[in-house]
């Protein structure tokens, strides 16, 4: 068949993204995830996976969402208002509510749907403003594109930039929306300065702690935890359960009035089939392998201690990161995807992150970090990495 004139400017396009060395490709994993991959037919050690605590692949999971599935049939069948909602996602909500403090909390299929479900429904309106951190996760930035509310975006973690913004703004509901770790970054949100802001600005403070939840914290509880914040009513905190939890899904938690009104009138909650409850019974298994992984989230911070002294000295500097995200900045997108591909080709797998994913001229690996790792794979990286510069 000939092409089509419409697809034209499609082709044109991707002709244009390859040309500036910003195709993407998928690579095919023939093993569960883990540090030792098998990917396109080659035994590859990884840096890739946002599976921090090692739990992803874990039998308790397995047999947990086994068992689950056995028990609860396949699909929930169903949204959550219909006729979806399982005993397994009531007893999951119930345990990430006592896990993170919060008087109550919803679960939703991916974190994706949890961020639109929350700044659009507290601020609908082009009399209410969202604040949020300009380096904030594609999924925030969308999630604010669902709103007719105005969007300020402020400078990366310039707090002194949100207060002018605050005192400015004359909005009937004042959202503020930031990463607590930023995923492209690995630092963290000043949550206690934010939450200062959200208090003498009358606004709500919604946090998402894809990358903290599981890891950070005394037992695993999140970036709020590992602050000392309170769970005060005006937070809205989101977690997803498909990185250190090692499932899929994700959380919204918050006050009894605040996650009422969510189900009430958030249209990604509302209008989606509720996850499959296997799925639910498989994150009740990790979240007491989480409470119970001092042991893990330990040796996940020697190694990124053991990472970060090998790597000092390099022609790459590694972003300032406490957390599992460790990103080398190499600036240029094809010297990233060259270095990439150079790691790739002794058998180590890291990602090279290039724009719209980061701001352009600041490519990066994205070195990721997992409880799984042992510090001999730590080492090989380093070592593979000087040889290279
Ligand atoms: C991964 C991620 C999400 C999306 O969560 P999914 O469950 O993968 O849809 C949202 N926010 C941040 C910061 C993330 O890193």
């Amino acid at each position: 068949m000939p092409p089509l004139p419409i697809e034209t400017r499609l082709r044109t396009e991707l002709a244009d993204l390859a040309c500036q060395g910003l195709a993407r490709r998928r690579r095919l994993l023939q093993s569960p995830c883990g540090p030792q991959a098998e990917v396109e037919g080659r035994k590859m050690l990884a840096f890739a996976s946002n599976d921090y605590l090692g739990l992803a692949a874990h039998p308790a999971l397995a047999e947990a969402m086994a068992e689950g599935a056995l028990r609860w049939g396949a699909g929930s069948g169903a949204s959550h208002l219909v006729s979806g909602h399982l005993a397994p996602h009531a007893a999951l909500e119930q345990r990430l509510a006592e896990f993170t403090g919060f008087p109550r909390a919803l679960t939703f299929s991916t974190g994706y749907l949890a961020n639109l479900a929350v700044s659009p429904t507290l601020a609908p309106g082009r009399d209410d403003a969202i604040f949020a951190d300009k380096l904030n996760h594609a999924s925030l930035i969308d999630a604010a594109r669902l709103s007719r509310a105005r969007h300020h975006r402020y400078p990366h973690n310039d707090m002194a930039a949100l207060a002018r913004l605050l005192a400015a703004s004359d909005a009937r509901t004042k959202v503020i929306v930031s990463d607590t770790v930023f995923s492209m970054d690995g630092d963290l949100a000043p949550l206690p300065e934010l939450f200062e802001l959200a208090e003498r600005f009358d606004a709500w403070l919604v946090v998402d702690d894809a990358h903290g939840f599981g890891v950070l914290g005394p037992h695993g509880e999140g970036s709020l935890a590992h602050c000392r914040l309170p769970a005060h009513p005006r937070v809205i905190l989101m977690g997803t359960l498909g990185k250190a939890a090692g499932v899929g899904g994700a959380f919204v938690a918050g006050s009894e009035i605040a996650i009422d009104y969510l189900l009430q009138k958030a249209r990604s909650y509302i209008f989606t089939t509720a996850q499959p409850p296997a799925v639910a019974t498989a994150l009740m298994k990790s979240l007491e392998l989480i409470a119970a992984g001092d042991d893990r989230r330990a040796h996940l911070q020697a190694l990124i201690r053991q990472l970060q002294e090998a790597l000092s000295g390099l022609p790459w500097q590694l972003l300032p990161s406490a957390t599992a995200i460790q990103p080398l900045l190499v600036g240029d997108n094809e010297a990233a995807l060259a270095l990439s591909q150079a790691l790739w080709e002794q058998g180590l797998w890291v990602v090279a992150i290039r724009p719209p994913t980061v701001p352009a001229g600041s490519a990066r690996l994205r070195i990721s970090l997992s409880a799984a790792h042992r510090p001999e794979d730590v080492a090989r990286l380093a070592e593979a990495l000087r040889g290279l510069a």
